[in-house]
């Protein structure tokens, strides 16, 4: 069990595209665990393994006021969605940047747990929110990507000379 480092925009790392697991081994296990020490070190409710550096389709969310209630997506897909509303984002890979997002506010979401166990579950409100969020790094999408354009080009010249400062820091 390790924290991992996050990556951030621009990496390229994170528009790609993870693979389903298919294999419940000890490896997925690791990751799970990598993940949730990653997320328990920073303030944030979620975080994809994209986010670690790891192309599979795994996801973790806690929600809870304590920080002691993990849940693990492995694998998860979409049954249903209602109740559009924009919502405000932010992300562990885009550091300082918020953004109003269109999203389902309830789904129901056919996953796998760490040992391959498939479930099913009905998410509202921030829940359901948070899982598409981290369902869309799974895809190699990051929340800006559903702005609008005016949005996305401030971002985009915003972002730019953020990375070109911190190459010439560097
Ligand atoms: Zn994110």
């Amino acid at each position: 069990m390790a924290r991992r480092e996050i990556l951030e925009y621009p990496d390229p790392r994170l528009q790609q595209p993870a693979e389903p697991v298919t294999r419940f081994d000890e490896s997925v296990g690791h990751l799970v665990d990598d993940l949730l020490d990653t997320l328990y070190s920073t303030s944030a409710i979620a975080l994809s393994a994209p986010q670690i550096d790891d192309l599979r389709q795994v996801l973790v969310v806690d929600l809870s006021e304590a920080r002691n209630e993990p849940q693990v997506y492995i694998n998860p897909e979409i049954l249903a969605k209602a109740a559009w509303g924009f919502v405000e984002e932010s992300c562990l890979s885009l550091p300082g940047v918020k953004g109003n997002v269109l999203r389902a506010t309830q789904i129901r979401v056919k996953a796998q747990d760490r040992d391959g166990e498939t479930f099913e579950r009905d998410l509202e409100a921030m829940h359901a929110v948070c899982l598409q969020h981290e369902m869309d790094h799974l895809v190699g999408k990051l929340f800006v990507d559903r702005l609008s354009i005016f949005r996305r080009l401030h971002f985009r010249a915003f972002g730019s000379a953020k990375a070109r400062r911190r190459q010439e820091a560097a």
